[in-house]
């Protein structure tokens, strides 16, 4: 069964046990395991202010059932999903992220390969190990750290991967599958899937609700978009030429904002009860900070959660599962294989 298919039906899997309601001062663990949350976008009222979708304990939901299939998947094959991280030069933040992959790979049971590349490594070169991780057939999934450097086409380095390799959902026939009605892609991109999957596990309704996605990157926005669409959500994308977005997202039950501005979406564009997964992950300087610094995303949470019905934090929201569904693609890859 396809991974969107699975989507289509699957019930929440975890509901509400990971939303946490916030009022005022006083914060409080709502385990409520067998009443789905509902935002106004789904009926309920907000008058305590947003329930926190807590991404860091749903991702950690999501990779221990990964582990879980894969310990199954081992004892009945024999075999392991493998995923394949290439990097190229040595960038602090790619550097960490890739870490992160591998530990998260690890934990799950996933194999992981790596290949680390010089900065000055040529097109050819790196386009010779994605092709030998396209034909080894204990890699089920083969990701290239982006960015890369200036003199290498990303474009001809993502269309080299195997469209069933392609864990990431970048390459165009990936994408092409997922704009497509009737049509499934291999792969759906990690941070985009992670956002629905946060919303979906917290037992928020899609169907039939107005949705707004902020940002078309082919990476966030414009697949998240297509996501809510498969999902039957009416979705508006709202970018940087858009005259009225904040009257445009006024309107929205569901909000996923990916834009790249620190907290630009404020607590007046939010209708109250929706739901906000903010995607942005910036930097901003803080003298009281021991690190001089704070991240914030590209909502302002402080204005956003007395409105809101649901929102995620940053960090702690989307930023953790985007690994979690890296993961689960590889595990679709390698179940694609071991099924065929
Ligand atoms: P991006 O490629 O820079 O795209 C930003 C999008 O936002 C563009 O479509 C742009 O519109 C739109 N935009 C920019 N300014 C706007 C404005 N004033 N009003 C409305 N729309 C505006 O960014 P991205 O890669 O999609 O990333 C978006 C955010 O998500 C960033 O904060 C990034 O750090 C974060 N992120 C997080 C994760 C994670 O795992 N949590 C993963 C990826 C990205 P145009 O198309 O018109 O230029």
């Amino acid at each position: 069964m396809s991974t969107l298919h699975k989507y289509g039906v699957k019930a929440c899997v975890q509901p509400c046990q990971t939303l946490v309601r916030h009022s005022g001062a006083h914060r409080e663990r709502k385990q409520h395991k067998n009443r789905r949350f509902s935002c106004n976008a789904t009926g309920a009222n907000s008058d305590e202010g947003a329930a926190i979708i807590d991404g860091k304990a749903i991702a950690q939901t999501v990779r221990e059932e990964i582990g879980v299939e894969v310990a199954s998947l081992k004892a009945s094959t024999g075999k392991v999903p493998g995923l394949a991280v290439v990097l190229v030069g040595g960038r602090k933040d790619s550097e960490t992220y890739v870490r992160s992959k591998k530990k998260g790979c690890e934990e799950a049971g996933i194999q992981s390969f790596g290949t680390d590349l010089p900065e000055d490594v040529t097109e050819e070169e790196l386009l010779k190990v994605v092709a030998d991780y396209n034909a080894d057939p204990s890699v089920h999934g083969i990701l290239v750290q982006l960015p890369l450097p200036d003199h290498i086409n990303e474009e001809n380095v993502l269309n080299a991967i195997s469209i069933e390799k392609d864990v990431d959902g970048f390459h165009p026939l990936n994408m092409g599958l997922l704009a497509q009605r009737g049509r499934e892609p291999f792969f759906v991109p990690c941070t985009p899937k992670g956002c629905v999957e946060l919303l979906e596990r917290s037992g928020i309704e899609i169907s039939g609700k107005t949705a707004v996605v902020i940002g078309r990157s082919n990476i966030v926005g414009m697949p998240a978009n297509l996501l809510l669409q498969r999902r039957d959500a009416t979705v508006t994308v709202v970018h940087s030429r858009t005259p009225n977005a904040k009257e445009v997202t006024q309107q929205a039950d569901i909000v996923i904002v990916a834009c790249g501005r620190a907290e630009m979406v404020r607590g007046d564009w939010i209708k109250p009860g929706a739901a906000v997964i903010d995607v942005g992950i910036n930097a901003v300087d803080d003298a009281t900070k021991k690190r001089g610094y704070r991240l914030v995303g590209d909502a302002c949470f402080d204005e956003i959660k007395p409105i809101a019905g649901a929102i995620t934090p940053v960090p702690g929201g989307v930023g953790p599962m985007t690994i979690a569904m890296l993961l689960q693609n590889t595990l679709e890859g390698f179940k694609r294989t071991v099924s065929a």
